[in-house]
């Protein structure tokens, strides 16, 4: 469920833990996902970074995770649209299922995703939390 290019983009070592997205140069609708081609008919895109802001669209609470992501089950997932417009799905953190609401406020920030390896090497990236 977690594929790790579908969280975030791994550019040069400054944007690894950007929001990157691409913005169709004709109409201005925003992808999180590269796109060959926008609904409006163009094949031309830039890329822009997101702010980060968004609201909750709908959530859901998961038990059991893809392995890298089990010791940290359950975790909340959302699907959350950004406000450039784009459609993003990410796990929440720093919240209680109990707690969150469809059209809640959320913002994105740097947390551990998984350890991997002998040596448990850390990755983090982005995850979102909720503006109470
Ligand atoms: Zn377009």
């Amino acid at each position: 469920m977690f594929r790790e290019s579908s969280i975030i983009r791994w550019r040069n070592y400054n944007d690894r833990y950007k929001l990157i997205g691409y913005k169709c140069d004709q109409c201005g609708k925003t992808y999180f996902e590269k796109k060959g081609l926008c609904t409006c008919g163009s094949l031309t895109f830039d890329e822009i970074e997101f702010s980060g802001k968004g609201k909750i669209v709908t959530y859901t609470k998961v038990h059991s995770g893809a392995e890298a992501f089990q010791e940290q089950a359950p975790f909340c997932v959302a699907i959350i649209d950004l406000d450039e417009g784009a459609r993003i799905t990410a796990q929440l953190t720093d919240c209680d299922y109990e707690d969150l609401k469809i059209g809640m406020e959320v913002e994105a920030v740097l947390r551990k995703f998984y350890k991997s390896g002998e040596k448990g090497v850390i990755h983090y990236g982005t995850k979102f939390t909720p503006k109470f």
